[in-house]
């Protein structure tokens, strides 16, 4: 009993700590979305598995917070949605997209969505005033998705796919595989894309059935009409198997980790011609 008491206060005042930081990034968060400071995008190029060639880049939100240094997405995305902030956080990352499209018209730009922002009833028709008020064709845009998204019972979140990609906008589903049902999922979503997580890729190599996983995966979308995109390709030998199984396109560190939009600039420079 002696221990359990004493665990008790070990695990109470951990968890008094924890959510003393949580409070705290909460209420750091609201005012850099407030403000407008200390968030960015940077961007992940993505390359054709087929020639290599830079086809778009995947926007991702970096924060640099006054104290604590970068604190990551995976960290606060998830108390963004938690804390009502996700849909203030989601219009600057289109914002900037839409920002970042401009920037690069020969290149498809993917940005994330929570699941929270798409059961929006005003989703779809913000996303479209956005295009509209930066005069960027809508099939420049991707959106990437997960499966919570589709599990979404209300209907919204397909309303908004819908309406969106009837004037072109594109919809990928984030971390293939990783899901409850997603080969089940793919029976009916709308989607245009899938994107196979990491961890099917590391297993390249490394498993028995790694690369059988990742065939059936791609065989499954092809036989759907989607296209694939791996993703945290981090050897040649998992780029060369890619190319092989016909994955359409690839992102990793192999072959670039995000880019600040400057760097990015030069990576362009050199490979892009408008
Ligand atoms: P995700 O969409 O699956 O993004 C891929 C993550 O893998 C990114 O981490 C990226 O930096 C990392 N990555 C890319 N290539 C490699 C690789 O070769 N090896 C390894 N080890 N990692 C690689 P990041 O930027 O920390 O983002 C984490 C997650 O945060 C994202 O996962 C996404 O779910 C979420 N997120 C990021 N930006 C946004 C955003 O603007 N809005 C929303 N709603 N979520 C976002
Ligand atoms: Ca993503
Ligand atoms: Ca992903
Ligand atoms: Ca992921």
């Amino acid at each position: 009993k002696g221990a359990g008491r004493n665990c008790y206060a070990i695990f109470g005042a951990h968890m008094d700590d924890l959510l003393q930081a949580r409070r705290e990034i909460e209420y750091d968060l609201r005012r850099a979305v407030t403000e407008g400071k200390g968030l960015e995008l940077h961007f992940q190029p993505v390359y054709s598995a087929d020639n290599g060639a830079l086809c778009g880049a995947e926007a991702l939100l970096r924060w640099s917070h006054p104290t604590r240094g970068r604190v990551g997405p995976d960290i606060f995305i998830p108390i963004a949605e938690e804390c009502g902030l996700i849909n203030a956080i989601g219009e600057f990352v289109l914002r900037e997209t839409c920002l970042a499209a401009q920037r690069w018209p020969a290149l498809k730009i993917a940005a994330n969505a929570s699941p929270k922002e798409l059961q929006n009833e005003s989703y779809a028709l913000k996303v479209m005033s956005m295009l509209k008020h930066y005069g960027i064709n809508p099939e420049q845009l991707e959106i990437e998705i997960t499966e919570g998204t589709l599990l979404d019972g209300g209907g919204q979140c397909q309303k908004n796919i819908e309406a969106l990609r009837s004037i072109g906008v594109h919809f990928a589903l984030d971390d293939f595989g990783t899901g409850f049902s997603s080969f089940a999922r793919l029976q009916n979503v709308s989607v245009d894309r899938i994107k196979i997580d990491k961890s099917f890729v590391d297993r390249f190599g490394r498993e028995k059935d790694g690369r059988a996983i990742i065939e059936a995966m791609i065989g499954l979308a092809r036989a759907k009409g989607l296209k694939t995109t791996a993703e945290g390709v981090e050897t040649d030998d998992q780029r060369m198997a890619l190319k092989e199984l016909g994955c359409d396109h690839l992102q990793g560190y192999l072959l670039s980790m995000p880019l600040s939009k400057e760097q990015f600039d030069k990576l362009v420079g050199g490979n892009v011609v408008n």
